[in-house]
């Protein structure tokens, strides 16, 4: 049977729904979901506590749900205008305005068509354009905010345009303040060839090889000062454990994945067991929710 669907005064569709569906783990309990198409769903979807949800790609949520609202941007926040805009010029491209919940690898794809080269480097990680600017998302190989000309960020209190360089953004952080809602971006790229962007994004997609293919909400913990995490949890000889559904991958140890049926606790355990079992003190690289 489906879940009710409640539309609120400005149209929002309201949900309630298991968050599982909508991580790349397959783990969460239930939460009132709010899907917003313009910035007067949004606005009212900020009223009461939020979390904002991208596409849910460096979350564990727990299994007994969450109280506070979930916002998931659709309509006009996940629309893509890659027309030239006037800023244009012969060698760079401005873009229109690209929704902060459009999918990072279809965008990558359509800027792969078009010869559109900055963002190559972000190849490969399963984010909403919002989540991937929100924590400048990236590899060795270049990051978000090497491709962003122009932000939309709103709040409760109202909307905001800024240019990248009003954030003191850094490695994996944008400075963006939890729960601020990337819901639009411009991006700053320059013109070049589909191959030449092709070619950049398999050589930036090679050092992928070795991650586990299975439901996995991304690595574990921080490299901690230049020693792999995953060649620690190795020594530590865990590799292949499992608790319930959920073990540390055999083919990265750094990864902890979903066999089918895992629960947020199955993963909370592994994680604590790597804690006690592992030398040196670990950053989770993932967020617990709540
Ligand atoms: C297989 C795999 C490989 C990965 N590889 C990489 C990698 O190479 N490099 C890398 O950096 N990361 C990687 N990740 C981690 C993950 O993809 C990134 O952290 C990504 O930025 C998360 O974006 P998301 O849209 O999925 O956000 P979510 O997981 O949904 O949310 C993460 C955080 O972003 C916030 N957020 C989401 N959307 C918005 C928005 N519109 N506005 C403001 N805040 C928002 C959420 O509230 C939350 O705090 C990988 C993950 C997986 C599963």
């Amino acid at each position: 049977m489906s879940a009710a669907v409640s539309l609120s005064a400005s149209g929002a569709k309201v949900e309630r729904l298991a968050l599982s569906r909508f991580t790349t783990l397959g783990v969460g309990g239930q939460a009132e979901v709010w899907t917003v198409e313009n910035h007067a769903q949004l606005s009212e979807a900020m009223s009461a506590p939020y979390r904002i949800l991208g596409g849910g790609s460096n979350l564990v949520i727990a299994d007994e749900g969450l109280k506070e609202r979930v916002i998931r941007l659709g309509g006009e926040f996940a629309a893509t205008d890659l027309q030239a805009a006037p800023e244009s010029t012969a060698e760079h491209f401005i873009s229109g305005w690209v929704g902060g919940g459009v999918p990072l690898p279809g965008l990558l794809r359509k800027l792969r068509t078009l010869g559109l080269s900055g963002l190559e480097g972000t190849v490969g990680v399963p984010a909403q354009v919002g989540g991937a600017v929100w924590m400048n998302a990236g590899t060795r190989f270049g990051e978000m905010f090497d491709g962003l000309f122009a932000l939309e960020i709103a709040t409760p209190e109202g909307v905001s345009q800024l240019s990248p360089d009003e954030l003191p953004w850094g490695y994996r952080d944008s400075a963006i303040p939890r729960n601020h809602i990337v819901t639009r971006v411009r991006l700053q790229l320059t013109r070049s060839t589909p191959e030449a962007v092709s070619a950049k994004m398999q050589n930036a997609d090679t050092s992928r090889k070795g991650q586990p293919k299975m439901k996995t909400p991304g690595c574990a913990f921080k490299n901690p000062g230049g020693v792999g995490a995953g060649k620690l949890i190795d020594d530590a000889g865990l590799k292949g454990t499992q608790i319930g559904g959920a073990m540390i991958s055999p083919d990265h140890a750094n990864f902890i994945v979903n066999l089918g049926g895992a629960a947020a606790s199955d993963v909370h355990a592994l994680l604590e067991l790597i804690r006690q079992r592992v030398g040196v003190p670990l950053e989770l690289e993932y967020e617990l929710w709540p």
